[in-house]
């Protein structure tokens, strides 16, 4: 009996069950290289994809359990960001053997920025050197993200190339109509100025389409209460540029756009940075294009 035990813990350790042979693995730390991965890998039956942070999760407060860093250490091909909220993996791929697992760093893909701050934000505590991680944020760089993700993933399948060829060339085609839509709203806004009560995780799309905006903290600040300064410039900026829509982000609690729309009238939208998505959302298939459609909406309202 206790035999059968140690080999069955061990199979489940090793991953050698009879379940998954010959299906390779992607990990992604978050929702952005997931759903990457998921669009280039559809229909694939060789082909698994899983994202470690639980769907609904606040990211920058994720830890891999220990099976989750067994997982990373058996999978065929490794995503992460590489700022801030996974920081934790430069640890965790010191410590184990990724010998036969294809490492990638999404900010290595791209040309990336340091987190800036702007009049009236809420200033940190710490140096404010970061780099700013939510590159995923501008359609462009999605798209290059998804022709190196490509290219990988071929690598360690590559008899399904013209599947994930295929599958690229779509979602690359959905993200290029996202991208014709937003510059086309830009061009014939009446604004050009952006207002979030909220953190600010997208700068990288706001330098893509030439945008200005003010928030009340950079990136994803750990900080969540804004001080009466913060909301009163906001407050200022909301009246005197007559600004009609104040945005958050998704998964905050609101408050400090609720507190400018209070005072100012202006209505409150969410604009959704695909950090992660709901439970629900997950369970629906939502995607990073579907999710910038709805950005798309709230962009407009906001511009004009
Ligand atoms: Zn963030």
């Amino acid at each position: 009996m206790k035999k059968i035990l140690i080999i069955l813990l061990l199979i489940t350790l090793t991953g050698c069950g009879i379940k998954n042979t010959n299906k390779k693995t992607i990990i992604s730390t978050g929702f952005a290289g997931y759903d990457f991965a998921r669009a280039i890998t559809k229909d694939s039956e060789n082909i698994e994809v899983k994202m470690l942070l639980k769907p609904g999760a606040e990211i920058h407060d994720y830890e891999p359990s220990p099976k989750e860093i067994v997982d990373i250490q058996n999978s065929d091909l490794f995503i992460y960001v590489g700022g801030e909220s996974d920081e934790w993996v430069k640890d965790v791929l010191k410590d184990i053997d990724t010998s036969k697992t294809k490492v990638i760093r999404l900010m290595d893909l791209v040309d990336v920025v340091k987190e800036e701050l702007v009049e009236g934000m809420e200033e940190e505590n710490e140096e404010h050197e970061e780099y700013d991680e939510h590159i995923w944020t501008s359609p462009l760089n999605a798209k290059e993200i998804i022709e190196n993700l490509n290219k990988e993933i071929i690598k360690i399948d590559p008899n399904n190339k013209n599947l994930y060829t295929k599958n690229s060339e779509n979602y690359l085609n959905e993200i290029s109509d996202i991208d014709k839509e937003i510059r086309s709203i830009v061009d014939s806004a009446k604004r050009t100025e952006l207002i979030f009560g909220d953190r600010f995780p997208l700068r990288y799309f706001v330098d893509e389409y030439g945008l200005s905006y003010y928030a009340a903290f950079p990136g994803c600040s750990e900080s969540t209460e804004a001080s009466a300064k913060t909301i009163s410039f906001l407050i200022n900026k909301v009246k005197t540029d007559d600004i009609p829509v104040i945005l958050k982000i998704e998964l905050s609690n609101g408050k400090i756009a609720e507190a400018i729309a209070k005072e100012t009238g202006a209505k409150v939208l969410e604009f959704n940075a695909a950090h992660n998505i709901s439970q629900e959302d997950f369970d629906k298939g939502i995607t990073y294009v579907d999710i910038m459609r709805n950005n798309i909406k709230s962009l407009k309202e906001a511009l004009n």
